[in-house]
């Protein structure tokens, strides 16, 4: 039988926020969401999913407060994955703040491996003066960070440190070079206050991930930052990633075709390290395509 055209269309498509388990994260069918993700992926017509493990998924240290034995064995699980799949994974090497030598030492490892980027939880608020040497070495290295945002906290919650779009935006002003993706507009809270927030800050991008799907939700992100600077990712739940990209072409303001290349593909390829996306051309700033990158 032929293979089913993909249901969300045959462009290019970039996951920024995927996620995989491994066999040390205390679950025994690990290894089904993983291929499920991929088997979704798939149909869905996902190029490339850009993803990160946050340590032990809380087995073995928290969550959101891996411990650094933790951090680098996700990463080195994170890696693994990306080496048995290099035409379709990518890696985010993920670091928790509060261990500055630790989380250097990772995103210089884990970017000579062929990480893309950086995975910041919740270890730390992320206004804080301990970002500014993670922030610092993802610029060297040109790799955006993927920062997990609550939208608008009002309380604390627990096993987290809070941030919210505010925060970020405090982050983002200190590293005008780094491109900061906000994480899950749709992952709970008030997008709203997000949008506010970081409307005039060209260096956060919003991640459309989450299981989020309200009724104005794209519209208002669409008119708070505009098609450049949103980026197509699903996090846990795919299937709303995949309604979210259909609802997003009958947003008001109304993306046209090359508004939505930016948001399915363009944008990721313009704020990660050129040419390291497989199957997705290398953009300069401009918007001309440089060099079509090596599968
Ligand atoms: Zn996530």
């Amino acid at each position: 039988m032929p293979e089913p055209a993909p249901l969300a269309g045959t462009e290019p498509l970039v996951d920024v926020h995927a996620h995989f388990l491994h066999a040390r994260g205390g679950r025994r069918d690990w290894e089904t969401p993983n291929r499920a993700r991929m088997r979704a992926g798939a149909r869905i017509g996902i190029t490339v999913h850009i993803a990160s493990i946050l340590g032990t998924w809380g087995h073995t240290s928290p969550t959101y407060f891996p411990s650094p034995a933790d951090v680098t064995l996700g990463n080195d699980e994170m890696l693994a994955i990306q080496d048995r799949d290099p035409e379709r994974v990518r890696t985010y090497a993920t670091v928790n703040p509060n261990d500055t030598a630790h989380a250097l030492e990772e995103i210089a490892r884990c970017g000579e491996r062929g990480a893309v980027g950086v995975k910041l939880a919740a270890s730390r608020r992320a206004d804080d003066p301990l970002l500014d040497p993670i922030a610092a070495a993802a610029e060297r290295r040109h790799f955006p960070i993927l920062h997990h945002i609550w939208q608008h906290r009002t309380r604390d919650w627990p096993g987290q440190e809070i941030s919210d779009g505010a925060d970020l935006v405090r982050l983002a002003l200190r590293h005008p070079r780094v491109s900061f993706i906000l994480a899950h507009i749709g992952g709970g809270g008030d997008y709203r206050h997000t949008f506010a927030a970081v409307a005039d800050i060209p260096n956060v991008y919003l991640d459309l991930s989450g299981s989020g799907v309200d009724r104005g939700m794209l519209d208002d992100a669409v008119r708070a930052v505009g098609a450049r600077r949103l980026l197509w990712g699903s996090d846990i739940t795919m299937e709303t990633g995949l309604a979210k990209l259909r609802a997003l072409e009958f947003a008001e303001p109304r993306l046209n075709a090359d508004a939505m290349r930016d948001v399915r593909w363009r944008n990721a390829a313009r704020i990660f390290p050129p040419g390291t996306l497989p199957g997705i051309p290398a953009l300069e700033r401009d918007g001309k395509v440089a060099a079509v990158s090596a599968r």
